[in-house]
């Protein structure tokens, strides 16, 4: 069963990696079948993933894979029991997680970003990030926001498919960098 989400796995993990939104330990995905998660393995790099990085263990039910899963374990678990998401992309853009230190929510100002990202919550304010942490009110903020971001970490981005997860990530790092850039013309930084 996991073998054939692969493929999928590789080439988002890839994309990110490849575009600077993970460090190369950094980020995890992972795919809904039911009752069981399929999540990157703790420590894995997202842009070299193989067979062995896809970690199978329940949504609510810990078994001897859990151990192996991702730190952000319970993060997933919290967001995949509140709807019927299908897949999460948890990563660290830079631009996105840079507005994240100094803003409550991200108003994306692009067209792109309006449309489809309006308004992207700043999780845990103020406070210190943590694995696994705030995860229920990311999955919370998750029911009516496509992607959120916790503050001076990273984002989770939800959907049916890992690809749309993605997409929706990509948009946030977009809209965010159009901010810091246009922040700085106006400033004069550049
Ligand atoms: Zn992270």
């Amino acid at each position: 069963m996991t073998i054939e989400l692969l493929p999928r796995f590789q080439a988002v993990g890839s994309d990110l990696y490849s575009r600077g939104m993970v460090s190369v330990h950094g980020g995890n995905l992972s795919v809904r079948q039911g009752e069981k998660v399929i999540i990157t393995r703790s420590g894995s790099k997202l842009g070299y993933l193989t067979d062995t990085d896809l970690i199978e263990t329940g949504v609510s039910q810990d078994d001897d894979n859990t151990r192996l899963a991702s730190s952000e374990l319970a993060v997933h678990r919290a967001i995949y029991k509140q709807a019927l998401f299908q897949a999460i992309v948890h990563c660290h853009p830079v631009h996105a997680v840079a507005l994240s230190f100094l803003r409550r929510i991200i108003h994306p100002e692009d067209e792109a970003g309006k449309i489809f990202i309006p308004e992207v919550p700043v999780i845990g304010f103020g406070k210190e990030p943590a694995p696994g942490g705030f995860a229920d009110e990311i999955a919370d903020a998750l029911k009516t926001h496509a992607v959120v971001i916790v503050h001076r970490h990273g984002s989770f981005a939800r959907g049916m498919t890992l690809e749309e997860a993605y997409v929706i990530t990509e948009l946030l790092e977009i809209s965010s960098r159009v901010l810091c850039v246009v922040k700085n013309l106006k400033t004069g930084a550049i």
